[in-house]
């Protein structure tokens, strides 16, 4: 059923970045602040759970197949195979929640995906891109991270160079070197947006 006709649309707020950049750091961060009214869009995937991940919280892990019958169904507002033979993807559902409370949804979202929502919803989403200082400064932080094997990181780093070439596509480039600066920075301009 598709729900979009009954619910007043709200706004969104996209925080894309290479994996390592810092984005779900910040996005964390915009959530302790109870004022923004913000909520965060929980994603599904065809991932298995890591370490301390709880479903319906970090994400709500699917199988394969599970996933791929609810693409099926039109109940995805976008989804991609972030990474070979894993899915990802935005349930409506979840954005059709957070707005039915009043709140505002914020995402932590790969690149192509971000790009994907912001041409769906234009001048109701704010779209921000968090930019390493450095490929090596990301690579030292993928490392840091300590969440990820060596092919792993190989890919992501790949896959990073692509997205800092989209970089310009977004409302905002954020760039996330000293990070309290770069939290000062995400707390103005979702203010800013939200006109709070
Ligand atoms: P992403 O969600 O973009 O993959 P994370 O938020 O997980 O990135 O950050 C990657 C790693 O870098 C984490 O270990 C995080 O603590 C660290 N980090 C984030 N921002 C900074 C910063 N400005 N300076 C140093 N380390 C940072
Ligand atoms: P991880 O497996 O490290 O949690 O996430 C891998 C990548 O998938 C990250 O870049 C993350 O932002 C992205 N991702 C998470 N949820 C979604 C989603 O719903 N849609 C898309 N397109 N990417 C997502």
């Amino acid at each position: 059923m598709d729900t979009t006709a009954h619910t007043p649309q709200g706004k969104l707020i996209i925080f894309s970045a290479p994996s390592g950049s810092g984005k779900t750091t910040l996005v964390h961060h915009l959530l302790t602040q109870k004022e923004l009214g913000l909520a965060f869009s929980i994603s599904a995937t065809s991932r298995p759970a890591r370490g301390e991940e709880v479903n319906g919280k970090d994400y709500y892990f699917l199988s394969e197949e599970a996933f791929k019958q609810r693409v099926f169904n039109g109940d995805f507002l976008e989804w991609e195979e972030v990474y070979s033979g894993t899915l990802y993807g935005t349930l409506r559902s979840e954005v059709e929640r957070i707005w039915a409370e009043g709140k505002t949804v914020i995402f932590d979202m790969d690149v192509v995906g971000g790009l994907n929502l912001k041409s769906l919803y234009g001048d109701k989403a704010l779209a921000v891109f968090v930019k390493p200082p450095s490929m090596e400064v990301l690579e030292e932080r993928l490392r840091g991270r300590a969440t990820d094997s060596d092919d792993k990181i190989r890919q992501r780093l790949a896959k990073a160079r692509k997205e800092l070439g989209r970089a310009d596509r977004f409302d905002h480039i954020l760039l996330n070197k000293d990070l309290d600066t770069a939290k000062q920075e995400a707390t103005q301009l979702v203010k800013l947006f939200l006109g709070k």
